[in-house]
């Protein structure tokens, strides 16, 4: 597995790495065999030594894009099984015939190679699909029937409901329940034959009725679905309930340590049963895996729901999975996040069993931890107006006359070269950096301030001229001689402001996308109110900018620094040579608080 993190010494530890380590140490799973591929027992007997010590493996179902709490799965899954010479299984949980898209299945595997993961080791591409298995969980479920672990019951829906009682009741023994070995074989020989209607019946396991566990009242195992899956087409009509499938697909897949969100903590009581069962049969690899469950990612004014996601994007609120506002992989991509962002991000949050919100601040910030050292710097003048120096021809001998000037790629890389552009008579500022009074503590442009045009010269203004609805149209100021930043003498002025700025000779016009929350409160989604009504209107702002003439021919996904403004990206979709389109990633700093 490749990555570009730090080794595993340095990771902080959390209760899944002490898993891990102690069934390292006691050797768990040490003696097990591995077929080469997933497999039953008696195959895998007869490969070789598992060269995996651990075995993980992430397992999402190909209704939709992956978003960041995936990513939070991802970079467990694949990254404990980078630290402990272990393999991660991409598998598509793919046992559900209706849902399944070829679009998704492609997003997801982009996606998680885009997070800098991968599932090809040692020459073997570990990539499976749940319905490849399909075969051997029928034949498990006639050797349970066989066992007299499981039976076919024709109650209606509404009888089972009724029958299963609740917290405080146990439940009623289905009518069904007593059949013979026999008979439920032939049943559900009969329900695999398409004799059956959808739902007239399902296949349960034998358990408890009474158990204080709902999830231990006969389970279905499987149930009739007269529908064409995408990898098996019409061959089943009866399709695995995911509570059986995914225990089996972890065991043939000699998976070690299956890690899933809390909700599955009530099943795991059936995923040990079926396996135990499985085992004492001799159809699985012993010992089998085991499940393990962490807290899945909240993250404020996010909503992790790929159910409400798709809402999002097939009402128009947000221009598809892949806009920079949405919290999907394609989304957080565009918007200019980085992989080692979002990996930093997973590794921060770290893996815990309480449920709790992470703060947007914090991811925010492990973007700025990755990019500060290596976002290379540009000037940017995001709502320009024209700042005019009425003494240039004086100066300079001419109005026409252009200062080249120069600032580093980055301020401690001095390896990264200097970027060029030219100050002239006529410069473009921010709107902002201009007052005709100042507040309190105001160092820029107004009536008498001096300031210098960082990395150019300095200023002093002389006032501004305005519009009938007194909109500021143009500011007026003197250059002061001999002031040029890099030249002796610069510093003989001391100002207090430094204000960024692009010529109007030079500057390029550029889309500037200032991207803000999606949603305007802080746990979307919780209040029982649709989210709908809780998105940010404000969430997407456009204005029309001026770069540095370096960044005309911004390529997309190129990220930078604007100086003073924060992290922006060539917009991947719309960027185009001489006509730039950036998005803002984040400030400069955490706003999201304010
Ligand atoms: P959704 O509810 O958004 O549809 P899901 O859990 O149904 O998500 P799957 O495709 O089944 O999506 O998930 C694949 C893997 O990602 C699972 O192992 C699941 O536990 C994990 N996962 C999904 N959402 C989160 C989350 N918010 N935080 C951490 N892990 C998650
Ligand atoms: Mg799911």
């Amino acid at each position: 597995m490749t990555s570009p993190t730090e080794n595993n010494s340095t990771k902080p530890a959390n209760f899944l790495r002490h898993i891990i380590e102690r069934d390292l140490e006691q050797g768990t799973y040490a003696q097990r065999k591995w077929a080469g591929r997933p497999a039953d027992a008696a195959q895998h007997q007869m490969g070789t030594p598992d060269p995996a010590k651990v075995r993980t493996r992430f397992p999402p179902e190909p209704n939709g894009y992956l978003h960041v709490g995936h990513a939070k799965s991802i970079c467990l899954n694949f990254g404990l099984a980078r630290d402990y010479n272990g393999i991660c299984h991409m598998r598509f949980d793919d046992t559900n015939p209706e849902k399944e898209e070829q679009e998704y299945v492609d997003g997801i595997l982009d996606a998680v190679h885009w997070l800098g993961f991968g599932w090809d080791a040692n020459g073997t591409s570990h990539l499976y699909h749940a319905s490849d298995y399909f075969d051997f969980m029928y034949r498990a479920a006639e050797y349970l029937i066989g066992a007299g672990l499981a039976y076919v019951d024709e109650q209606s829906a509404e009888e089972m409901r009724k029958n299963r009682g609740d917290f405080g009741r146990p439940g009623t023994d289905s009518p069904f329940r007593q059949r013979t070995v026999e008979q439920n074989l032939a049943r559900f020989r009969e329900m695999r034959d398409g004799k059956l209607d959808d739902g007239a019946a399902v296949l349960r396991a034998k358990i408890d009725m009474a158990s204080p566990n709902i999830n231990m009242r006969d389970p279905a195992l499987y149930r009739i679905k007269h529908a064409e899956h995408h990898n098996t087409g019409n061959k089943w009509c009866i399709y695995p309930m995911y509570t059986y499938a995914h225990p089996i697909e972890d065991a043939l897949e000699n998976i070690t340590h299956s890690l899933c969100t809390l909700e599955f903590e009530d099943q795991r009581p059936f995923y040990d049963w079926l396996l135990d069962r499985l085992a004492e049969g001799g159809l699985i690899n012993k010992p089998h895996p085991r499940q393990y469950e962490f807290a899945r990612l909240n993250l404020t004014y996010v909503i992790t729901s790929k159910r409400k996601l798709k809402q999002l994007v097939d009402d128009g609120h947000v221009t598809g999975w892949d806009d920079p506002r949405m919290p999907t992989i394609v989304g957080m991509r565009r918007r200019g996040y980085t992989p080692e962002a979002i990996q930093l991000f997973a590794e921060r949050i770290g893996v815990s069993k309480e449920n709790t919100w992470i703060d947007y601040s914090v991811l925010d910030q492990a973007l700025r931890d990755d990019l500060d050292p290596k976002a290379p710097r540009a000037m940017a003048v995001l709502d320009p107006v024209k700042l005019v120096i009425t003494n240039w021809a004086e100066v300079m001998g001419s109005d026409g006359k252009l200062d080249a000037c120069s600032a580093p790629v980055h301020p401690h890389k001095p390896e990264l070269g200097r970027r060029e552009f030219q100050f002239g008579k006529e410069i473009w500022i921010e709107r902002t950096d201009y007052e005709d009074v100042p507040p309190k503590g105001y160092n820029r442009l107004f009536p008498g301030n001096k300031v210098r045009l960082k990395y150019g010269h300095v200023v002093e203004c002389t006032g501004a001229q305005k519009d009938a609805a007194g909109q500021v149209t143009e500011v007026h100021a003197k250059l002061v001689p001999d002031t040029k930043s890099g030249t002796p003498g610069a510093d003989a002025i001391k100002v207090k402001g430094n204000i960024t700025w692009v010529s109007v000779a030079d500057g390029v016009k550029a889309e500037v996308r200032l991207y803000d929350r999606l949603f305007t409160v802080p746990q979307p989604g919780t209040s029982g109110k649709d989210v709908i009504e809780e998105l940010n209107p404000e969430s997407l702002k456009v204005v029309h900018a001026y770069v540095e003439p370096a960044l005309k021919s911004a390529k997309g996904d190129e990220r930078f620094q604007f100086e003073r403004h924060g992290y922006f990206v060539a917009d991947r979709g719309d960027c185009r040579d001489g006509k730039p389109v950036f998005n803002r990633v984040a400030g400069m700093k955490d706003s999201w608080g304010k």
